[in-house]
Order: structure tokens, then sequence, then C-alpha cells
């Protein structure tokens, strides 16, 4: 039986394994975290794309019974004002909508339907080197385990070890924007059904929705010209910091910070435009490793999982890694750096504008483009991305 060891227990890794299981490999996951953390990360998109590997994957049910549904993204300026209504998903299929979920949800979600397929997954397990032996792959863990395999795969997100061993001189660049967020109660604010809401804040961009239960999702993307020294960091500096930037920003924004409980992180985000090459010998990427993209597109985890279904059939097509690896670089290659670039012209829209000309041109221009996007077929490439899978 062919074995490929996956390095990551994200979202990529869990699923790739669960499909290489079913195609008759064996495929034991690594993850460096000691223990799944139901608290770990905050929320995100999972987009039609995305949710269609799952339903291949038959997890997209129990995905479903805890999500948001947001069909729509409505758009308002610092002063309150409504600029538009965006579709989430292909223009006119709003049953084709996006659903936000909470990231340990999705999680779990990909975890346990790994390993119902038969996958284990190991914790506390560090990938620090692989290399290539005559006729396989000896991978080192930082207890000192090691674990032979005819492959690796890569999932190890955008720090990926892996990835220093297949493209060693590729460095992630940041995207001008830091990420934080987390959850309130705000009193009397109602639910947003099939909706999230995004405010081009006068000096930092914000996003929220509310549940059905009153629970408010929220993030904002602060501007900064540098990643911060510290990379990521968890303090209540920081939601001291966001209160004061989005004081004079329409209700709910200040609202939702004042009801948010202390401490929150803050975390640069990065981006890969372009990792060459995808694959070396027997060491394949995949998801962020390859080509992490900002969360500004809400495509991250769903491309991620459309690289698992295109690795585990070109391996199907061919067990030979190169023949694999070609057929699956050959597939998503500019797809993926399509995505990244896509993701990085609404990072530019998010970056606070520095001057009161620039805003109030904005605040103009962006409903006129906004009109016509509930018919606008232009992003519809995105989403109409389908991997047929034979079982
Ligand atoms: C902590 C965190 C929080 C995030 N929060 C959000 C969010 O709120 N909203 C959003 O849109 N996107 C978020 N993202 C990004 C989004 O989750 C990714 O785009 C998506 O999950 C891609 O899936 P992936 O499997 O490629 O990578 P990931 O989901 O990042 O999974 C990679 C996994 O590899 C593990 N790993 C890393 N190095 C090693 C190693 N050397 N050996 C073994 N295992 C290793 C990591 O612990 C991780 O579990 C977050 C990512 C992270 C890491």
């Amino acid at each position: 039986m062919p074995k490929a060891l996956v390095v990551g227990g994200g979202v990529a890794g869990p699923a790739v394994a669960a499909l290489l299981t079913r195609i008759g490999w064996e495929a034991p996951v690594f993850e460096a975290r000691t223990a799944p953390d139901p608290f770990e990360g905050l929320f995100l998109n999972v987009a039609v794309n995305g949710r269609r590997v799952l339903r291949t994957l038959g997890w997209e049910d129990r995905l479903l019974a805890d999500a948001h549904p947001a069909a729509e993204m409505v758009m308002w300026s610092g002063r309150g004002k409504q600029l538009g209504v965006v579709p989430n998903g292909p223009a006119g299929r709003p049953d084709d909508g996006g659903v936000v979920v909470r990231r340990s949800w999705l999680h779990e979600v990909i975890r346990d339907g790994a390993e119902d397929a038969g996958v284990t997954v190991s914790y506390g397990r560090r990938l620090v080197d692989v290399r290539e032996t005559g006729e396989g792959v000896l991978a080192r863990f930082d207890d000192g385990s090691e674990e032979h395999g005819d492959v690796v795969v890569g999932a190890d997100g955008v720090g990926s070890a892996v990835r220093r061993q297949v493209a060693p001189e590729v460095v992630p660049a940041f995207s001008g924007l830091l990420g934080s967020g987390g959850f309130a109660r705000v009193p009397g604010l109602a639910p947003t059904p099939g909706r999230q809401h995004f405010v081009f804040g006068t000096r930092s961009f914000f996003g929220y929705l509310v549940r059905a239960d009153g629970t408010v999702f929220w993030f904002a993307n602060l501007t900064a010209d540098e990643p911060p020294a510290a990379g990521i960091a968890t303090s209540t500096d920081w939601l001291a910091r966001l209160r004061e930037l989005h004081a004079d920003d329409p209700a709910p924004v200040p609202q939702i910070l004042d009801a948010t409980a202390g401490p929150i992180t803050v975390y640069p985000i990065f981006r890969l435009p372009r990792v060459e090459p995808w694959w070396r010998g027997r060491a394949v990427l995949v998801g962020d490793a390859v080509h992490a993209t900002s969360p500004s597109a809400g495509q991250g985890a769903s491309m991620a999982l459309e690289d698992a279904i295109v690795l585990a059939s070109s391996l199907r097509a061919d067990p030979d890694p190169a023949v694999a690896f070609t057929a699956y670089e050959d597939a998503r290659r500019a797809r993926a750096e399509a995505l990244v670039a896509y993701a990085a012209g609404i990072d530019k829209q998010k970056r606070v504008a520095r001057s009161r000309v620039a805003i109030a041109m904005r605040d103009l221009m962006l409903p006129i483009f906004l009109r016509k996007a509930g018919s606008d077929r232009r992003t519809d490439w995105i989403f109409d991305y389908d991997v047929p899978w034979v079982r």
C-alpha cells in the first residue's frame, strides 16, 4: 500500500488524507499542535467551491448545522452610508452563497471526517526536516521521531517547514494589513440572517455579522506599512487601540467593540503570490503552504479543499510522484495565483485612505461600481470551479 506522510492537521491535510485513504493509500497526518484547540482562530468564510468539496467528502451537512449563511455582503462608508450589496458567491445564485463558520468548527468537521475514513492524526509532531531516501522519504519530527513514506504532502500552512525543502528561497509577502477579531453579545442588536456587514471605517476596516442566537462575529483589518516585530500579539491594549480607531464609526461598530472582552489577538496577514516550484522530488505543497492568500476574498479554506481533491485525483490517475505532482500543479497554479492577486486587490481597498479627498472619492465611486454587482459575472470563475471525483 503506498504511503503519504501528510504534514499539517488544519484544513488541507486531513482532507487530502481522507481522499487518499479512499483510494487505497495509507495517509497518516502529523500535526505540530499538541491537541485540537477548540478556541483557535476566529471564523472564516467557506465559499460554494469549498462547500462542493465538503459535499463530495460527505461532510457538508454537518458543517452547515452550525454555520451562518451569508450570501450577501453589505458595504458601508465610515459615515454610515450604505455603499452597496455584493453577492458572496456567483451573481444571481444566492443558494450558492458562502457560509461563515468558526474556524475550530471547520477543523472539527474535517478532522472527525478524516478519522472516520480511517486516517490517524498524531498531535505534538512538528516536522523539522524531510529528505529523500533511495525509494521514498524520511521525515523527522521535533520529538526525535521519524517516519518513512513514499511521498510527503506539505499541508503545514503559510510558515510551512516542507516548503523550506521544496522552495527554500520563497518568503511570504506582507499584505499591508493586520487582522484581528472576536466574539461579543450586544443587547438589542438584531441577527443579520444571510448577511455580513463591512464598514470602511475612517481609521480601520471592520466586518461583522450577528448569528440567530445573538452572538456577534467581528473582525478588523488595520492598515500597517510593516508587520509588527513581535509577530502575533495577544493583549488588552490592542482592544483599547481598536476601540479608539473605531470610536467615530457608525453603530453598531463601537458598541460591538465595547461589548468585547479582552484580550484579543492581532496578527500580520501574509500572502504567497508565487511559489516556485510547487513540488520537488517526492514532496508536494498544498493549501496555505503554497498559495497563502489574505482572508479578504474568503477563499483560504476553500482553495485548500480544492487542492486536496485535485492532488488525490492526480495520485489516483498515476501514483508516480513526478507525473501526479505535475498534473496537480498544472491544474492548480494559474487559478491559485489569480486568486491570491484578486484578494490582494481587495486588500488595497481595505487599507485606510490617507486623505479626506481619497475617502470622499471612494465613497462617491463605490456605489457606482457596486450598483451592478448583483448581476456581475466576472467573479463567477472563483465559485464555479468543480473537480469531479469518481467514487
Ligand atoms: C492560527 C490561524 C488562525 C486563522 N484564522 C483565520 C480566520 O480567522 N479567518 C480566515 O479567513 N482565515 C484564517 N486563517 C487562515 C485559514 O485558516 C487558511 O487559509 C486555511 O485554513 C488553509 O488551510 P491549510 O490546511 O492550508 O493551513 P492551516 O489551516 O493553517 O493548517 C496548517 C496546519 O499545519 C500545522 N503545522 C504548521 N507547521 C507544522 C509543522 N512543522 N509540522 C506539523 N504541523 C505543522 C499547523 O499547526 C496547522 O494546524 C487562520 C490560520 C491560522 C494558522
